[in-house]
């Protein structure tokens, strides 16, 4: 008989040949500071020091485990559930969404705004839900969005990264085609990009955007809670008016699970009927929600978020003295080191002393732009990131990088 079947054995074997494989490494988590501790059991790979300080996750104000925000996640278990129990649209909706929705939209300068399942669901529930004729789309957005564009079945046409100039290009080149008179055009970008912390520019992509009257589509995944007054880089520059939809995640500096959509009442009316991913998904659960609204206040009304940029400057500038090549202009710092290898090795010394700071490699970088990807959060104490850069000099030295 024919063999129907999958070849998943040569396709792990591939990866590990590429040194591509990736694998699931389970941790009790010491949330303080961002410790992780070696876990209880298990038959997974583990991580193999007892203590080690983690520079690696997207909690970038720490308030995974701040008293307040856990205490809001335990008190709406108790009152309103664990689970949303089914759809928004059909039970699920609960006073602690309403809540939640009504402070992202304050936050972010908008008439409304929307929680989703996920940052994920949120792109790819909002693109579809938009069905745009045209998608312009920066090359390094996350693939969330991508799946979205993928998923809308429009034509996608990708601009370089963060380049306005090329973005207005082919904005004009499309304009010249026969049939471009009559189609809806969505640009669409990340704010902070993840893997290389740079900051799209914003305000030209608008100009770009209002000169050919599309619409203009922002992922503040990784500048919600961080910006401004935690609204991210759009609010930063002032832009709330003039970029139709404000999406982010509640995963990263807001410390819980989830995503949303902000902007104009009409906007958020549409996702609910239209957006596929939210209106057949169960709601967001209520801890999660709550979570998120405490997590947005402290940032709102706190000093965490100077702690962070504190933390940042601190540890991009001991990095460059070091002579080390920084990517980027945020709280991520991408340490280019170029080489798959280099950055293993590089990765390894950290890890041999007690930093965990992983390797970067491709496909989610090109070929020869390998790094490690360096975040600081808010509660990394001046201690942390002095060992931190101790790491990194013994490191650099070992695998001949400095
Ligand atoms: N957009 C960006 C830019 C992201 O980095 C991520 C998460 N890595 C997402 C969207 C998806 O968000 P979530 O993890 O909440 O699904």
């Amino acid at each position: 008989m024919e063999d129907r079947g999958f070849d998943l054995e040569g396709r792990l074997d591939a990866l590990e040949e590429a040194t591509l494989k990736r694998s699931l490494s389970p941790v009790d988590r010491v949330a303080e500071r961002g410790y992780f501790a070696e876990p209880a059991g298990g038959d997974l790979p583990v991580l193999d020091s007892a203590e080690a300080l983690v520079f690696a996750s997207n909690n970038y104000l720490g308030l995974t485990d701040d008293q307040r925000v856990q205490d809001a996640a335990r008190q709406a278990a108790a009152t309103v559930g664990t689970g949303a129990g089914a759809s928004r649209l059909v039970t699920g909706d609960t006073m602690v969404h309403q809540d939640l929705e009504r402070l992202l939209a304050e936050t972010k300068g908008t008439e409304r705004a929307l929680a989703f399942s996920s940052g994920y669901a949120a792109n790819v529930g909002t693109i579809t839900a938009l069905e745009p004729d045209v998608i312009f789309s920066d090359e390094y957005n996350h693939a969330s969005i991508i799946d979205g564009c993928r998923l809308a079945g429009c034509e996608t046409i990708v601009y370089d990264h963060c380049d306005a100039a090329d973005l207005r290009s082919k904005l004009e080149r499309r304009a010249e085609s026969a049939d471009a008179s009559d189609e809806s055009w969505l640009i669409v970008t990340d704010s902070v990009f993840s893997m290389d912390g740079t900051v799209a520019p914003l305000s030209a992509i608008c100009d770009a955007a209002e000169a050919f009257g599309a619409w203009t589509m922002v992922d503040e995944a990784h500048a919600t809670g961080l910006y401004a007054n935690g609204g991210g880089v759009v609010q930063a520059e002032g832009l709330a008016d003039r970029v139709d939809v404000q999406m982010g995640t509640l995963s990263k500096a807001l410390a819980s699970q989830g995503g949303y959509v902000a902007g104009s009442a009409e906007l958020i009316e549409c996702l609910v009927n239209d957006a596929r991913a939210f209106v057949f998904s169960t709601g967001l659960a209520p801890p999660a929600a709550a979570a998120a609204s405490e997590a947005l206040h402290i940032a709102r009304h706190s000093d965490v978020r100077e702690r962070l940029w504190e933390n940042a400057t601190h540890l991009r500038d001991g990095l460059e003295a070091m002579g080390f090549e920084v990517l980027g202009d945020s709280q991520i710092l991408p340490v280019l080191v170029g080489d798959r290898e280099d950055a293993l090795a590089l990765a390894d010394g950290m890890r041999e002393r007690d930093i965990v700071t992983p390797a970067i490699r491709p496909p989610t970088v090109p070929e020869g732009a390998s790094r490690l990807r360096v975040t600081p959060i808010a509660t990394h104490e001046q201690d942390d990131i002095v060992a931190c850069l101790e790491a990194f000099r013994a490191a650099g030295e070992d695998a001949d990088l400095l």
